[in-house]
């Protein structure tokens, strides 16, 4: 038998590492950025073009390389950080690993230009598929810049599995922050298409943050500070009230790199016990800082997790340092949890003067109505009724009549009647037995289907505010709304102005009142920016589902017979009854043998 084994050229070495860097735009942006701050540069410039699909580029002000380096650095293991095996265990730099550039220039178009202080010119180089294709001498200014082009574009299966240019721009956004957050002293820019999505001073910390998340986050702050032998910890967590839905803003970083950890997570929740409602998260900015020796970051290709010398210990003295912050900037726990955040009038309203908003666009419009989507849509919805129903022809339905022909619900109309339990379910009598409707889910279906179909028709009905709402947001956010503006508008959001940090709303759809806008846009925001890693829907759907879920009925509400009524009727007229947007079942039936059973014992 011949031998077989060969070593892999270096191109090819290349792109499998590229595999493990590389997973995406962000993943480049990531290690360019840290790069850049290694190279100990204080202005540091982020360009993209078409959610760095097509562009990655970023300008430091550092260090540079010789013309040598230049041409080096390009090779697999080739880094200055550290020379020795013992060296891993005193990592103060974020890249050590030598595999970034390399891998990048696997698979991509890169160009770089560099020049130290020291050197009247600079060098030049460009690299397509790991192939030097040219280099030369330059003048540019002190430091580097690296462009990188057309990523994954020898390896079609991976470049069209990139996700939508909103979703890589948030991952590219969050790398950004993560990094940013890390380093005020640095100062940070970062354009997406030429437009500037961050302008970052250098700055102190809660300047920092404030930059990145909105000026309202200032308030919200409480600082952290404490000092032991074996930890060091910094920054800042919210206070309580300010907690939310989801687990957006929550940083921790270690020796100045960020990093997840859900043990060190649960700490800092568990601080918190007692003093959020269940379902709500604190946000926090954690810098923690440990002995190089105590940790090991070379666990992970991305270095996202990290290992612990003791997290035991650094369990417990998290837990109390916040603990303690709570307690000294006395936050106090005389908190409101049964407060629905949604029925609080928004701050600029308090001391306008009320009116009734004008219905500006169809005010009839009903998406629910038979008549509008005509008999076969009816019959399409009526057919949901076959399965609870069973033994009622549905040919011989009335379809005219009222929205929903309440004699499908029980056999006879005296004895339609519904029930609520525990403010929670709705029961009713039905041929086969009884069915139990969770009023939540159900009105999530309602609402979620309503939203899709008021998207659907010409123009969503709208309803004029008399005084235009002024929403301030982060750049980042303001971002994001610009982008689903669209869908907004498609089902009723009218805006009049989108600045900087703040939008203004001047009508908004009819299914919802002016006093939940901001706790609804402040959700979807959320929901965009978590819903982010594994979504293949679109951002209709998103905010479709986002606004079901802010709006619908809360569990715990009482409900008058009209309302359980309305909420029975219009459920069953859904496409999907039986299951809420996000999949959980929205009524249960237990049916009469059911029932018979229990007495049979
Ligand atoms: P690592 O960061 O793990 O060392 P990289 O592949 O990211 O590996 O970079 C290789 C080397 O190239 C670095 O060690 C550094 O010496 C040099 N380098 C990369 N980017 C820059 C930069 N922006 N400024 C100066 N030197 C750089
Ligand atoms: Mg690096």
């Amino acid at each position: 038998m011949p031998d077989i084994i060969q070593l892999l050229p270096d191109h090819v070495a290349n792109q499998i590492a590229a595999g493990e860097v590389v997973q995406r735009p962000a993943s480049v942006v990531k290690e360019l950025l840290e790069n850049a701050i290694d190279a100990e540069a204080t202005q540091i410039k982020l360009l993209i073009k078409d959610a760095g699909k097509v562009l990655i580029q970023v300008i430091d002000n550092g260090k540079g390389m010789s013309q040598t380096d230049a041409r080096l650095c390009f090779e697999r293991h080739a880094t200055s950080k550290i020379k020795k095996a013992e060296d891993l265990f005193n990592i103060n730099t974020k890249g050590f690993r030598g595999e970034a550039l390399a891998s990048i220039a696997a698979i991509a178009h890169v160009t770089l230009k560099t020049r130290q202080e020291s050197q009247e010119l600079g060098t030049s180089i460009r690299v397509e598929g790991s192939e030097v294709k040219s280099q030369e001498s330059i003048s540019t200014p002190k430091g580097t810049s690296i462009a990188v082009k057309n990523l994954f574009y020898n390896i079609p299966a991976r470049r069209n599995f990139l996700k939508s240019n909103t979703i890589e721009t948030r991952h590219i956004v969050n790398e950004f922050q993560r990094v940013a957050l890390v380093h005020p002293n640095i100062s940070f820019s970062f354009y997406h298409n030429d437009n500037e999505i961050y302008n970052l001073v250098a700055s102190n910390l809660r300047q920092r943050i404030v930059a990145i998340l909105g000026k309202k986050t200032n308030e919200k702050l409480v600082p952290i500070n404490e000092s032991t032998d074996i930890v060091a910890i910094e920054g800042f967590i919210t206070k309580p009230e300010f907690a939310k839905k989801k687990r957006g803003e929550q940083f921790f970083f270690v020796n100045n790199r960020f990093i997840k950890n859900t043990y060190l997570n649960h700490a800092v929740t568990s601080a918190f016990e007692g003093l959020l409602a269940q379902g709500y998260y604190p946000s926090y900015f954690l810098y923690l800082t440990v002995p190089t020796k105590s940790i090991d970051i070379n666990i992970h290709p991305t270095k996202t997790e990290i290992k612990f010398d003791d997290e035991k210990t650094l369990y417990a003295i998290l837990r109390s340092t916040i603990k303690h912050s709570l307690g000294q900037y006395n936050v106090a726990p005389a908190l409101d949890f049964d407060r629905d955040a949604s029925m609080d009038t928004p701050y600029e309203f308090k001391n306008k003067h009320i009116s009734t908003p004008k219905v500006s666009v169809n005010p009839d419009f009903n998406p629910f109505n038979a008549q509008k989507t005509g008999p076969t849509y009816f019959q399409q919805k009526a057919s949901n009724w076959e399965s609870l129903y069973t033994g009622i022809n549905v040919e011989n339905i009335e379809v005219e009549s009222e929205p929903v022909n309440s004699s499908m619900f029980t056999e006879e109309k005296s004895t339609h009647k519904t029930y609520q339990i525990q403010n929670k379910y709705i029961v009713s009598n039905i041929k086969s037995g009884v069915v139990y409707i969770n009023q939540n889910l159900a009105h999530q279906r309602i609402l979620y289907e309503e939203f899709l179909e008021n998207s659907t028709v010409n123009e969503a009905a709208s309803q004029q505010l008399l005084f235009p709402l002024t929403l301030v947001f982060s750049k980042d956010d303001v971002r994001i709304i610009e982008e689903i503006k669209s869908d907004l508008e498609s089902i009723g959001f009218i805006f009049e102005t989108i600045s900087e940090e703040a939008v203004v709303v001047k009508g908004i759809p009819v299914n919802i009142s002016e006093s939940q806008i901001t706790t609804i846009i402040e959700q979807l925001l959320d929901d965009i920016k978590n819903d982010v890693p594994d979504t293949s829907f679109s951002q209709l759907d998103i905010m479709a589902k986002s606004f079901a879920k802010s709006l619908a009925i809360k569990t715990g509400t009482k409900l008058d017979a009209k309302e359980q009524e309305e909420i029975v009727n219009k459920l069953f007229l859904c496409k999907e009854a039986n299951y809420s947007p996000f999949g959980k079942k929205t009524f249960v039936i237990i049916n009469i043998q059911e029932i018979d059973k229990q007495f049979n014992n």
